[in-house]
């Protein structure tokens, strides 16, 4: 149980922080060690419940919906200013939380505040349209708020997922209920705080912590939810869309990836290899777009996968607060048995482990979640390591020989987030980037989003996006307002 060190937090509704219905804190764990630096109030259905209904009556009753969107505009602007101020400490709580290097936690924090104020930007923009009907009358849209709105993120980037569908739908008004993953609560908590002191209303942004069982469940199916966000896995993105279809709740669901890293032949193969590197050990692999899947033209298999094998063994794999360190541990042990699951599997089926593959058991390392960069290569397409998603810093390898053979392998998996490419023509790179069946393609980068590109997934990936300038109005309604202006009725 917790230490005398660790620092308590709450339950953040209507404004303030408090304990859990039922009184219970659970421990959160440095990955870097499995030992307790924190405990948070472990929330409850009956949380869920009291938080929907304190967000529900802030959207009939604070002036944030209805209000002036000049004011959200401020009040957001204001909370990316006070982000960027407390930059150093929100990255060194994520970094504590998830494990990333404190490098990884700085641009994470950096991408959030630069959400905030793009997103600002467009509260005060939410335009309807004039539409030209017969007669003497007068038709137009307006954009309405929807009212509350709920929001479950994953643990791998903690805040960014959580801020890039809550600031859209403040933005556009909205109540918003916001339940972070069990094993990473903290930077949501002090984010909410933050919000609140930057002028954002006391039950307009909650936060509830808890099982997805009981709470997100429980949010999700409430009647006072109008529109979901989920970033998961795919297995509860389709208990999500199951619970929401039974009420015409809309969603938008950000899953799963097996991203593949296409490199053709003329590529400039290392800064290719440098991107490899960046796409699948970034944040330990634990990376919905990671690449998990270098497709490489087999005239350059051999020297690419060396080139790559060599970056990989220099990696510096260490606790993610640690100077100098590369890559952190994975988040938990139980997700690192499950990637070393797929590794061992990989093994027994005739694959082989290119480099890494194994815990680092040293004496400063065993009691943490570290795995060492691994490649695993020479098995088929159909293999469990090469299709699903494994989230751990393991690569698989495949050749091919064709464009069309590149473009069947990347399209051979049930998901469709990220593909990449590496290559200097540009009739490959944009006839292939138009044959993959995906809702992103990178061409000559590693895996980069910014708050104004859409960022969305095709197949069991997702539906619906994030971020891009259209956002805000998913998280509204369209109304259709008929005037007579003192037409005579016609016929
Ligand atoms: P997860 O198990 O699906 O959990 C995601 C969130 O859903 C957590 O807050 C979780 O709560 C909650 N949850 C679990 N069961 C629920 C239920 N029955 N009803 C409502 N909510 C429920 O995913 P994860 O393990 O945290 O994250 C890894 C997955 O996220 C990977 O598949 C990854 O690809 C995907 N991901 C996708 C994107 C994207 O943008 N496409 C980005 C990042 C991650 P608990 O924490 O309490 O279980
Ligand atoms: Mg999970």
């Amino acid at each position: 149980m917790a230490g005398a060190t660790t620092t308590r937090y709450g339950q953040f509704i209507n404004g303030e922080e408090a304990p859990g219905a039922d009184g219970t804190h659970r421990p959160v764990l440095d990955p870097a060690n499995n030992r307790p630096f924190a405990e948070v109030a472990e929330g409850t259905a009956e949380d869920a419940r009291r938080a929907m209904e304190v967000a529900e009556k802030a959207f009939r009753e604070s002036p944030w919906a209805g209000g002036d969107g000049s004011q959200r505009v401020k009040v957001l602007l204001k909370l990316a200013q006070s982000l960027e101020a407390e930059l150093d400490r929100f990255a060194e709580l994520e970094s504590r939380n998830v494990g990333k290097t404190l490098r990884e936690a700085k641009g994470d924090i950096q991408f959030v505040v630069r959400t905030l104020e793009y997103i600002a930007g467009l509260a005060d923009k939410l335009e309807g349209e004039t539409i030209p009907v017969p007669g003497g009358r007068l038709d137009y849209t307006i954009r309405e708020p929807v009212g509350v709105t709920v929001h479950i993120a994953p643990w791998n980037f903690p805040l960014v997922l959580s801020v890039r569908s809550v600031a859209p739908a403040l933005a556009a008004g909205n109540a918003v209920v916001l339940k972070p993953a069990s094993l990473t609560p903290l930077s949501a908590l002090a984010f909410a705080r933050l919000a609140r002191t930057a002028g954002v209303p006391p039950g307009i942004l909650n936060v509830v912590v808890g099982s997805g069982r009981a709470v997100g469940e429980t949010l999700v199916s409430d009647p006072r939810t109008r529109a979901v966000s989920f970033t998961g896995s795919v297995e509860v993105g389709q208990r999500i869309s199951e619970l929401a279809a039974a009420r015409h709740i809309p969603t938008t669901l950000e899953l799963g990836g097996k991203g593949p890293v296409i490199v053709f032949a003329d590529a400039d193969l290392d800064r290719a290899a440098k991107g490899v590197i960046w796409g699948i050990f970034g944040n330990a692999g634990q990376m919905c777009w990671a690449g998990s899947r270098l497709l490489v033209h087999a005239s350059i298999r051999e020297p690419f996968v060396a080139k790559v094998k060599a970056l990989a063994e220099k990696l510096k794999v260490g606790p993610g607060l640690e100077a100098g360190v590369e890559m952190g541990p994975l988040v938990s042990p139980e997700q690192l048995d499950r990637v070393v699951g797929f590794v061992e599997e990989a093994r027994r089926d005739g694959g082989t482990v290119v480099t890494g593959g194994a815990r680092l058991t040293d004496a400063a390392r065993a009691p943490g979640n570290f795995l060492a960069p691994t490649i695993v290569e020479g098995l088929p397409p159909e293999h469990r390591i090469v299709r699903e998603e494994v989230f751990g810093p393991v690569l698989s390898v495949l050749p091919f020989t064709s464009n069309d053979e590149a473009v069947r392998l990347a399209n051979g998996t049930d998901f469709g987030l990220l593909a990449t490419m590496w290559t200097r023509d540009l009739a490959t790179a944009h006839s292939v980037a138009r044959s993959l069946e995906c809702g992103m393609v990178g061409i000559n980068d590693p895996p980069l989003t910014f708050p104004q590109s859409p960022f969305a997934g095709a197949k069991s990936s997702g539906s619906g996006f994030e971020q891009g300038s259209r956002v805000v109005e998913a998280y509204t309604r369209r109304k259709n307002i008929l005037v007579n202006l003192g037409a005579p009725r016609a016929g």
